[in-house]
């Protein structure tokens, strides 16, 4: 705004208050309409405008243009940004040897940069970043002072000179990023300081690499990411449609989750027996050295062993990855918050938020209706928390699984962090309604709040109404594995009907036992047990397909689990549907990680086949038993999987069409299976409904917590 008043010649300020950016412009009416022009259409890159509202003011006879300091005791919103991939232009000095920034692994600018992950507190400056420590030298301090200059007031600037760099832990190296290149062309594993935390790396298409990456890590079977060198180079990995590449490299530089080409040229352990590859490409410039050092695409994979959080601090980092890591690339600018790599999965229509962190993390997400001051406690499972005020939500980075000590600690870290960051004290706490999660033990602790409970699959239809601005009611189909039903038993395949104040479950799948409990998550093959004892009786026949280390005898007890109920509540979860269907094909009998049998089931589908199993009213009793059939006949899975999908797809539809609503969501996880929910969709559109997919936030728990701020805040206004 300086810029273009100076070049306009107008005269007056501009400050940053709470809700927003306030100027004053004074000077020739023609040069304040052209002002007011080009504001919008000029703006820089990472600022988001909403919207610019103006009126008339006298003349105050102001002698310049001026930056103003900030009001303090504001509260403040939009001060804290996410941080954003490296510009163009940051870019394009990395590599040209003439600038005093070529090779420089921390260059950027106020296009582009470190935000989020290095934010101590507010207001956004220099002292209050991980920057404090590194003090400019004159020729920064002359970028960051002059409002001409791409670097004014860009907080994390530096230089050779004057900024963090590059070494390797544990010894002093010439060339650290020459000596980690050597390292992963000979094939080892490197750990490598980023943005939000460490990765672990090695070369893409060394099998040998990456089977010892996946040994050490203890990670069975849940695919690596990749980072490829540009979109040239994505493209080889995976098949990219312009709304794919749009979005691949975008400033959020998310994971995009995309159907990779057969010669892709990477290692079968990099994802196996996956038909998608998740690939994104270098958002700092150490990532754009590193990868054009190397010259091929490398695994980049979060650096935690099994289901920890990702490791950010530098002692973490080697006391925790000192088994895993052959070396490690680090530097000495500390990283404040975790931010895990934001994924997004391509579908039609719109790209699938599956895990929004780095990159989309803290900008707010609005909300449809005015918000007290609230805290929303998450679900167990890829839990977030959000804060809430007025028409705005925060929802916090990706925490995980809460079932840890590391992770639990991060959520009640994250948690003070963001009070802080957004002046937020609650006084409303919104938690789910399972007794047992954390979140919600950590939401009845708080003490002189007002709390609301919220149904677990009402909080997801909620996210979706809520990020779509309706207020109105809809009939959501809500499938996942897992949420507390106030029946107390565990719900997951169901149609609702409701708004953000309240809902009526109006049809839900057929209930079964879940045998064992936690276990039948892990053993996909008691699900298809469960659903044999609803179609054949309490001693079901073990079907040939489910090999051979289902022996009679453990098919028997699970059998006679179902018939008794020990430790097996009823369920009408459809990811444990989904799990049923896998074991029968044959997919697998085990999984290593919750929906992997699903996820295998999806790759199956064969596109050309037109049918479609019975599922009357959501009873999937029918469709196993014709799915038996088809096996004992001999149908190819591939056939089989597409029978199941077409089935499941319309009786959603039938089922949202009954209850006589002109909208219809489709969330939760279970939604994150691209056949499902483009059929589905498809199927409600032809019928002449409008479908509301989450957009901005996962349809799996990740959602969860704006749901639950969206229920508060109706509930609570
Ligand atoms: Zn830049
Ligand atoms: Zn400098
Ligand atoms: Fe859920």
């Amino acid at each position: 705004m300086h810029r273009l008043a100076r070049e306009l010649g107008l005269r007056g300020f501009v400050l940053n208050d709470e809700r927003g950016v306030l100027l004053e412009i004074e000077g020739e009416a023609a040069a304040v309409e052209t002002f007011l022009e080009r504001l919008p259409r000029e703006a820089p890159p990472l600022a988001a405008v909403e919207r610019v509202s103006s009126r008339v003011l006298e003349p105050t006879g102001e002698p310049g243009f001026t930056i103003r300091e900030s009001p303090t005791g504001g509260q403040p919103d939009a001060l804290v940004s996410p941080d954003s991939a490296t510009c163009p232009d940051c870019l394009a000095e990395l590599f040209d040897p003439a600038d005093r920034r070529h090779r420089y692994p921390f260059v950027n600018c106020t296009n582009c940069g470190p935000r989020f992950t290095i934010v101590t507190g507010v207001p956004y400056d220099r002292p209050l970043t991980t920057m404090a420590g590194f003090d400019m030298c004159d020729a920064c301090r002359a970028e960051y002072e002059d409002p001409r200059d791409r670097r004014f007031h860009a907080q994390p600037n530096a230089c050779p000179d004057c900024g963090p760099s590059l070494a390797l832990a544990g010894g002093a190296a010439a060339d650290p990023m020459g000596e980690a290149v050597a390292a992963l062309l000979a094939g080892s594993v490197v750990a490598v300081k980023g943005l939000g935390g460490y990765h672990l790396a090695c070369r893409a298409a060394d099998e040998a690499a990456v089977a010892a990456l996946r040994s050490r890590k203890h990670r069975e079977d849940r695919p690596f990411a990749l980072m490829a060198r540009d979109l040239a180079a994505a493209r080889e990995l995976v098949e990219l449609g312009p709304g794919e590449e749009r979005l691949m490299s975008g400033r959020e530089r998310p994971i995009v989750i995309a159907r990779r080409r057969q010669q892709a040229g990477v290692a079968a352990s990099v994802a196996p027996r996956s038909p998608d590859l998740g690939v994104m490409l270098p958002y700092s410039p150490l990532h754009h050295l590193l990868l054009a050092d190397v010259g091929e695409p490398l695994v980049m994979t979060s650096a935690n062993v099994s289901d920890e959080p990702i490791a950010y601090t530098d002692a973490d980092a080697l006391e925790r990855l000192g088994g895993i890591a052959d070396l490690f690339l680090v530097h000495d600018r500390p990283i404040h918050v975790r931010a895990d790599d934001s994924v997004v999965r391509a579908t039609s229509g719109a790209p699938l938020s599956i895990r929004r962190s780095r990159g989309y993390v803290p900008a707010s997400v609005a909300l449809p209706l005015d918000a007290p001051a609230l805290l929303a406690c998450g679900a167990e499972q890829k839990n977030t928390f959000c804060l809430a005020r007025g028409r705005r939500a925060w929802v916090g980075h990706h925490v995980g699984d809460l079932r840890s000590w590391e992770t639990l600690r991060s959520f009640h870290e994250g948690i003070d962090h963001f009070e802080r960051l957004f002046a937020v004290r609650p006084e409303v706490v919104a938690h789910d309604l399972h007794p047992e999660y954390l979140s919600t033990k950590h939401a009845l602790e708080l003490e002189g709040v007002e709390h609301v409970g919220v149904q677990h699959h009402h909080a997801h239809l909620a996210a979706c109404l809520a990020e779509h601005g309706e207020r109105g009611t809809a009939v959501g189909a809500i499938f996942d594995g897992t949420g507390y039903g106030p029946d107390e038993t565990v719900w997951g395949g169901e149609i609702l009907v409701g708004s953000l104040g309240g809902f009526a479950r109006t049809a839900h799948l057929w209930p079964v036992r879940l045998p064992g409990g936690e276990r039948a998550v892990r053993e996909p093959w008691r699900m298809a047990c469960a659903w044999l004892v609803e179609t054949q009786g309490l001693q079901p026949r073990l079907p040939p397909s489910l090999g051979a280390d289902i022996t009679p005898e453990r098919w028997d007890e699970v059998a006679r689990l179902c018939a008794i109920g020990t430790a097996s509540p009823v369920t009408t979860s459809m990811g444990r549907l989904f799990d049923a269907v896998a074991a029968l094909c044959g997919v697998r009998s085990a999984a290593t990680y919750e929906g992997q049998a699903a996820v295998e089931l999806e790759a199956l589908v064969d596109p050309a086949e037109p049918g479609a199993y019975p599922m009357p009213s959501l009873d999937a009793r029918p469709t196993i038993e014709a799915l038996l059939a088809d096996l004992a006949g001999g149908v190819a899975t591939g056939r089989i999987a597409a029978r199941f999908h077409e089935g499941l797809a319309r009786a959603t539809a039938e089922a949202c069409l009954a209850s006589g609503e002109t909208t219809a969501v489709l969330s939760g996880g279970v939604f994150q299976n691209r056949v499902l929910l483009e059929r589905t969709t498809a199927h409600l559109e032809t019928a002449g409904l409008r479908v509301l997919r989450p957009r901005a936030l996962p349809p799996n728990d990740g959602g969860i917590s704006y749901g639950q701020a969206a229920v508060a805040a109706a509930l609570t206004a």
